[in-house]
Order: C-alpha cells, then structure tokens, then sequence
C-alpha cells in the first residue's frame, strides 16, 4: 500500500484561520491574509478546534493518490459520500492482459515438474520409502528416479524439493533439525548445496536457508510440492516461515494483481488456501476473456482481494471524520492501515490542522464505543 498527498490547497492553516476569522471581522479575507503570520493562524486554528466551528475547515482539501489496495477498501472507502474518487477500472485495465498475450512456457513448467519427479523418485527408491505419490505423473513422464547429473533440463531448486519430499526428515532435535538418508549425500553435492554427514545421516543445520532454496521461485499454484512438508517446515523454522510468507505476498502482487489481509498473510495453511482461491478466480477470468467475454463481464469473477488504484481529495472537515472513523482500532485494518498513512501524510504538511483529528479516543482520553471498545482506553469519561 502507498499513500501521497500529490496536491493540496495552498497555505492551508492560513486559509482556514482566515475564512474563520473574516466571522468576527469587518475586513475581507484578503486584507486579512495580508497580516497574518502563521503563528497567528496557527493560534487562531488552536482556538477553531477547541470550539468545534468546524465550517472554516472545508475550504482547504488534500488530494491523495492511493496504489495497492483491494476492492474491499474501495468499497468502504468510497462510502465516505463527502469526497471525489477517481479509480482504475477493471473494465478497460485486464490484470492478465500480458500472460493472455504471452502465455507460459509449457514445456518449462514440465521440465520443472519431471526434475522434481525424479529427485521424489531417487530419493523414495533410496531411502526405502514405497508411498510413491504422483503416480499418473511419474508414469506420463516415465520417470525413474535419475542422478541429478542425468535429469535432461535439471531444475535443481525442483529436484532437490522432491528430494527432500521423498525422504527429508523434519526433526524436533535442534543439532538435527533437518535430515536425510546417508545415500543421498551425493546428490546434495551435485546440487551444489551444502550438507554434512554426521553418524548415518545427512545434515542439513541451516533450515531456513535451504527452505528458501527449494520454496523461494516456486509457482506455489503450479509447481509440484508436498503441501503438509512446507507447512511443517514453517513450524518447525520461525526465520524461514517469515521469509517465504513474505515472498508469498509479493509473489501474490506479481501473480494475481491481489493482496491478502494480514490475518491471512500471518498464516502459511491460510495464505495457500487464500492463493488457490486466486488461481480460480484468475483461470475462470482469462477462460472468459479467450472466449471473447468483454471484460467489464469477466471481471465478475475476479476477488475482494484484486487491487486498484485511487486518486481521493476530501476537505479538511470530512478528513476529520473519515480519520475518526478509519483510524479507530474498530476499524478493519487495511483501511486502518491506509487511515493512518495518511494522516502520517497530512501532519507534515498542516501539522496544526490536524492536531487533534484521528482516532475520537486520542482526543477525549476516553472510548465512545461502549462494549465495543478495543481497550486501550476506558469506555466512559472519568
Ligand atoms: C467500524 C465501521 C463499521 C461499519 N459497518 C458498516 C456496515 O456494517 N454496513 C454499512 O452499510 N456501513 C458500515 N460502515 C460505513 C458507515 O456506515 C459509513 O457509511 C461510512 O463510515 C461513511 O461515514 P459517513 O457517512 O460519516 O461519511 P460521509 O458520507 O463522508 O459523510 C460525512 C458526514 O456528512 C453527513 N452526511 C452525509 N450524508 C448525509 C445524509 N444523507 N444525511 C445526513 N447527514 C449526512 C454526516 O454527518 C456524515 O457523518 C461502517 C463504518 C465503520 C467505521
């Protein structure tokens, strides 16, 4: 999410301390301009707020250009009645239009998957495993579980994963967390990764790293992979789950033109629930559109979660309620998330425009939410 203030009405706190004092003058707003310093508007808009003559505020707006956001925030946003919006359409602007244009590479895609397939199979044959799993695949592929070095087009990120499907043990001990059949040694030294054979076995001691060597460019709709060994592995090595969920997230921004909450970005099983909700929604999308659907139509089936674009310019006095409303812990977060962002924003410009505008609580020392209340403040004033 990105937030900018890219126009603004010109000398803000001036202009609302002098349409509020051309109220209680003889003089016109432009002689008043003439010999207003800002530490006088500044004192002058202390005085404003203190009495709530809120009316002054409305003659100075912010213009915010708003990137990476979801359709949820659109919706709510755009509830706020008193503000412009101007937002990118998916009517004229497809998320897919170039993967439509260039589709991907199909024999790279099972390239990658017979490389993963055989290192499964090499490394069930060896360490005794019979549970062969993908067994249509193997068969189409007629793979038979090769060296490394004999796999046609290696991808060795994607054999070794098979390697370590087939046959890698995530262990609790913490001089072993991660472990192998002693046979497969041979097989790490041709993938260039580095491992130690310790007793009968090989070790691997820096889980997160090879974590991230087998995960980190996987297509996490479209690779193959053993889903329960990832999620374990995230449980297992807290530095390695906060690098891929990270990964997950940008690999999401770049793939599906989405995002995901944080409630679901803090969770690996519900993130790649969430992704395959995504490449649904996506495949049924670029099906229509290749049958000639127009996309103001295909866009139908494309998720809460698909991002936009905003340009928004409200006034001082709807900010004032949109921070009130937005910035309360009540609120949902990303809305929350983008409130507080752009108060961040406003407070550099007209610091004392804003001074008390924000979550209602941080004004009043006390919550007006009743049994709603998050907490952080008592729920009646003392
Ligand atoms: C925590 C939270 C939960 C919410 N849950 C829901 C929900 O479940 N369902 C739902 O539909 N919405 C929900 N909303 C949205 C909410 O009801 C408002 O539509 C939204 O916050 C915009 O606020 P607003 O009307 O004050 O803003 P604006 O539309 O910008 O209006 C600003 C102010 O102008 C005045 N005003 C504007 N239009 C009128 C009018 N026609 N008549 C009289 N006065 C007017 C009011 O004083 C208003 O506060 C929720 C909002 C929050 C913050």
């Amino acid at each position: 999410m990105k937030v900018k203030i890219i126009a603004h009405t010109p000398e803000p706190e001036k202009t609302v301390a002098a349409a509020a004092r051309l109220c209680y003058s003889k003089i016109s707003a432009t002689e008043i301009l003439e010999n207003f310093s800002q530490e006088r508007a500044a004192a002058f808009i202390k005085k404003l707020m203190d009495m709530g003559h809120m009316s002054p505020t409305e003659h100075v707006s912010f213009t915010f250009a708003i990137d990476g956001v979801s359709r949820t925030l659109l919706a709510q946003i755009t509830r706020h009645r008193i503000a412009s919006f101007s937002v990118q359409s998916l009517r004229y602007n497809n998320p897919f239009d170039e993967e439509i244009a260039n589709p991907k590479d199909q024999a790279l895609i099972e390239s990658e998957s017979i490389s993963y397939l055989e290192g499964y199979a090499l490394s069930s044959k060896l360490s005794g495993n019979s549970n062969l799993k993908n067994h249509h695949k193997r068969k189409q592929y007629g793979i038979e579980g090769l060296m490394p070095q004999d796999v046609e087009n290696l991808h060795k990120a994607a054999y070794v994963r098979g390697v370590f499907d087939g046959a890698g043990l995530i262990c609790d001990d913490s001089e072993y967390p991660l472990v192998f059949p002693q046979e497969l040694k041979s097989v790490f030294d041709v993938a260039g990764l580095d491992v130690s054979l310790k007793e009968d076995v090989v070790l691997i001691q820096n889980p997160s790293d090879f974590g991230m060597y087998i995960y980190e460019n996987m297509d996490f709709a479209e690779s193959l992979y053993d889903e329960n060994k990832f999620l374990s592995l995230c449980e297992r090595d807290d530095k390695f789950q906060k690098q891929i969920l990270a990964v997950m997230q940008e690999y999401i921004d770049a793939k599906y033109y989405a995002m995901a909450p944080e409630s679901i970005t803090t969770k690996p099983k519900a993130l790649l629930s969430y992704i395959k909700g995504l490449d649904a929604c996506k495949k049924c999308y670029i099906d229509l559109v290749n049958m000639g659907i127009d996309q103001e139509d295909a866009r139908y089936i494309l998720p809460h979660g698909t991002q936009t674009r905003i340009v928004m310019t409200m006034n001082v006095r709807s900010l004032y309620n949109f921070f009130n409303l937005r910035c309360c812990e009540r609120a949902q977060t990303e809305i929350r998330q983008l409130a507080n962002m752009m108060l961040e924003e406003v407070k550099k410009i007209a610091p004392g425009l804003f001074e008390s505008a924000g979550a209602p609580c941080e004004a009043l020392g006390y919550c007006p939410e009743g049994v709603l209340s998050c907490g952080k403040y008592p729920s009646y004033p003392n």
